[in-house]
């Protein structure tokens, strides 16, 4: 059902979330209000307000068709402006702990560009909606309403200071992982919202290099699947839409990266494959490293709620942050604002249709979420519940699976289709899987030296 009844959203926030949720919106209502506290550039580049523009990020498939479904067209928009799609895994080369997936032909694909490519892209064509206007450099510093009803925020101008209250039929709040949205909720009477947190300390160095453009052509995307225990150190090398590699390392508590140039090519090296530190000593270096730390997961458990305040959705990170070594966020974002749409449609923008929308973005973080902690419950030092026997038992599984996948191509099709959020965890626990991961649970792991790594892209 779309109703168009002269009723107004608000958008707070115009970052990845927030501009697909306003082209959702503007569907629905007669006009849509974005709240942002940074200028929006006119090109592709990085800003204050995304500040992990400036670090790797694969975009999996999975959410780049669900980002499709919403905005038809954006996919080959992204591919137009230079982004690069690169089938998974046979032009994405992973490392797991047991050694290289075989780079076997699969339909899957990972999307690869800068991140200030694929927000300028998107938003260039949501933007063109006469229905959406962009409010920049305002910042929401609360939200107005009651504790059954959400009725708009306050706003205040970054540079004059000037406050302002703007009054909504439906407020999204898409503020990323810096959000106080829980903290806006509370002088409105709601409860406090449970929040789960589950941190291993991950932290990022990132460094732009310029290969060849031949290497540029050649070299498949490297992902070093980070391994949590042990040396808890992974990497991932990927092309950019301008002849650029951006090479990532990462490291969890005890092993976290360091910025200083130097240091972060030794660091590379240190890695439990040479490959990546080999690459980019061969390829210019642009710039200097750039560090991310605090890289943990959180979420806010709306579900739990006694009654969920009407009128108020709260999407991307501002719901649920991840650790960014899985690649989930933009996926787990572009599907929140997927999970919503089908709510708005089904029953029109009402404010009462809020509470069922919220549960359905918490549903679609779960899958995720479950990858992402599942694993960083690993780490001896993380910050978060003990680990369950059930949670140990699906990681004793999954490495099975993760051992499996490096010899038997079937099954490495299985995990990608998990680990690219495609498919649920339980295809997983089909037979072909289960028989191919108990066959191998007594092998020993393939040498991570003899590697698949240099056929070329494509090949
Ligand atoms: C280092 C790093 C690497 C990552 N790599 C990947 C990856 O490879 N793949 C992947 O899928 N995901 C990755 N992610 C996650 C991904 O960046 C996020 O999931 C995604 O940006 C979420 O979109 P969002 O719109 O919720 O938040 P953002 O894109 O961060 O946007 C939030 C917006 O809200 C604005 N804002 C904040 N507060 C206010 C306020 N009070 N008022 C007005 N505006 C406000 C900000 O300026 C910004 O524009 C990575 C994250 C990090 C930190």
């Amino acid at each position: 059902m779309s109703t168009k009844s002269g009723q107004h959203g608000l958008v707070l926030g115009g970052g990845f979330a927030g501009i697909l949720a306003a082209h959702v919106l503007a569907a629905h209502m007669d006009s849509v209000t974005v709240v942002e506290r940074d200028v929006l550039p006119s090109r592709p580049e990085p800003r204050k307000g995304v500040p992990q523009a400036r670090h790797s990020h694969l975009f999996m498939g999975a959410g780049a068709r669900t980002a499709d479904a919403l905005v038809p067209g954006l996919l080959d928009a992204w591919t137009e402006a230079g982004a690069q799609l690169l089938a998974a895994p046979s032009d994405v080369a992973f490392l797991t702990k047991y050694g290289w997936l075989p780079r076997t032909a699969h339909d899957e694909f990972v999307l690869c560009c800068s991140r200030g490519l694929l927000d300028w892209v998107m938003r260039d064509r949501v933007l063109r909606n006469e229905r959406i206007t962009v409010l920049t450099e305002t910042e929401a510093v609360g939200l107005t309403g009651d504790a059954r009803r959400v009725t708009g925020a306050e706003l205040r101008h970054r540079t004059s200071g000037e406050r302002t209250v703007l009054e909504a039929d439906f407020i999204v709040a898409a503020t990323g992982r810096s959000s106080r949205v829980d903290d806006w909720l509370a002088p409105l009477g709601v409860p406090r919202i449970p929040v789960e947190v589950v941190d291993a300390g991950t932290a990022y160095a990132t460094r732009l290099f310029r290969p060849t453009p031949e290497m540029h052509r050649d070299t498949p995307g490297i992902v070093m699947i980070a391994n949590v225990t042990g040396e808890a150190t992974g990497g991932v090398l990927l092309p950019l839409e301008n002849g650029l590699w951006t090479a990532t390392v990462i490291g969890m508590r005890g092993s976290e990266p360091p910025t200083s140039d130097e240091e972060f090519q030794d660091f590379a090296k240190r890695l439990s494959h040479p490959a990546m530190a080999e690459l980019i000593s061969a390829a210019t270096p642009q710039g200097t490293a750039r560090g991310f730390r605090g890289l943990l997961n959180r979420r806010l458990r709306f579900e739990k709620l006694p009654r969920h305040p009407e009128g108020l959705v709260v999407l991307g990170d501002a719901a649920c942050t991840l650790n960014p070594s899985h690649a989930h966020g933009l996926t787990v974002a572009a599907s929140a604002v997927a999970a919503m749409r089908a709510h708005l449609r089904r029953h029109g923008a009402v404010p009462a249709v809020a509470g069922r929308a919220q549960r359905a973005v918490s549903r679609s973080a779960v899958t995720a979420w479950q990858l992402s902690v599942n694993d960083d419950l690993r780490h001896p030092d993380v910050v978060g519940p003990r680990l369950s026997p059930m949670v140990r038992a699906q990681n004793y599984y999954a490495d099975r699976v993760m051992l499996a996948a490096t010899r038997q191509p079937d099954v490495t099709r299985a995990l990608l289709d998990v680990i690219a959020l495609a498919a649920p965890v339980t295809s997983l626990m089909r037979p072909r899987v289960l028989t191919a991961s108990f066959r191998n649970a007594g092998g020993s792991p393939t040498d991570s030296s003899a590697d698949p790594l240099f056929q070329p892209r494509g090949a």
